[in-house]
């Protein structure tokens, strides 16, 4: 996980939440908005290292004992909701088990506790109704940062509660660089693990599998994750391939044709990033950004 002072391309986004933390203002609620890849939800988690950090308050150091459990995603105080399931949404369960049943009482260990929700327009409504009260009342010592790419679609109250922070599309010469920081020397292993996922992708048929609808969401979601965070493919691919063997293990036959094609183009495009990367030896960070664009393309 980068520091603030390692995020690429997005200098007035970066000064801005510096500023606040600086001085000591930082807002109750952030909205950030952008196009997917822009490192938004990165970002999000450099402010909670730099808010929290023992050695060094205001950048984050990776290595104290806060740093690292924000990014290794195990920090109490520190809670990333997604998209889940199917639907991909994030549904009113998960808000009211990790932002309700948690704000009425204080941060366990961070000076400030931060929530990150990302997507935040996959909102459920009754979701957003419940965060908007929050946002309306907010707790001490706690923050939220909203990501989305698509802030027209969040509640107007929700928005009007937070501080809008805009994310450029990454400029061609700062996404370089950050793909090559991130190429680093376990190409080969998110190679071997990419062709693993190819292996269990091309082991069931879309037409006869309702449950392939989740298991190819979490492929997507591990690899929307893997291109945000750039790195760190190993571990959100693996779970993405565990996840893909059970599901795929436990399909049945859906009998809707419309959604077994929309499957079967999907599963075609996964395929081919992996011919691209296993045979052709693609960038696996660039292969699962183009894969992601070309999903999104599909509607
Ligand atoms: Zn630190």
């Amino acid at each position: 996980m980068p520091r603030l002072s390692d995020i690429r391309g997005q200098d007035r986004a970066v000064a801005r939440l510096r500023a606040a933390i600086a001085a000591d203002r930082v807002h109750h609620a952030y909205l950030f908005t952008g196009p997917p890849g822009a490192g938004k939800r990165a970002t999000a988690l450099a402010v909670a290292a730099a808010l929290n950090c023992e050695t060094a308050r205001g950048d984050g150091c990776e290595v104290c004992a806060s740093c690292e459990k924000i990014a290794l995603g195990i920090h109490p105080d520190v809670v990333t909701l997604e998209r889940e399931g199917a639907a991909q949404i994030v549904p009113i369960e998960a808000i009211r088990r990790e932002v309700i049943g948690r704000v009425g009482l204080p941060p366990h260990e961070a000076a400030m506790r931060v929530f990150v929700i990302d997507e935040a327009a996959a909102l459920q409504e009754a979701s957003a109704n419940a965060l908007l009260k929050t946002l309306e009342e907010p707790p001490q010592r706690t923050m939220f940062i909203l990501a989305t790419a698509a802030p027209d679609r969040l509640l107007p109250t929700i928005r009007s509660r937070c501080q809008r922070i805009a994310f450029a599309a990454l400029p061609p010469d700062a996404r370089a660089e950050v793909d090559a920081e991130a190429a680093g020397d376990d190409g080969a292993a998110r190679a071997a693990h990419l062709r693993e996922l190819a292996g269990l992708i091309a082991g069931f048929d879309p037409a006869e599998a309702r449950d392939a609808a989740a298991a190819l969401d979490a492929v997507l979601a591990a690899a929307a994750r893997v291109v945000e965070t750039k790195g760190d493919a190993a571990p959100a691919l693996e779970l993405a391939a565990r996840r893909l063997h059970e599901a795929a293990r436990a399909a049945v036959a859906a009998g809707d044709p419309y959604r077994a094609r929309r499957l079967g183009e999907r599963a075609r495009l996964v395929l081919e990033t992996q011919v691209a990367v296993a045979v052709h030896n693609a960038h696996p960070q660039l292969a699962l950004e183009a894969l992601l664009a070309r999903i999104g393309g599909l509607a």
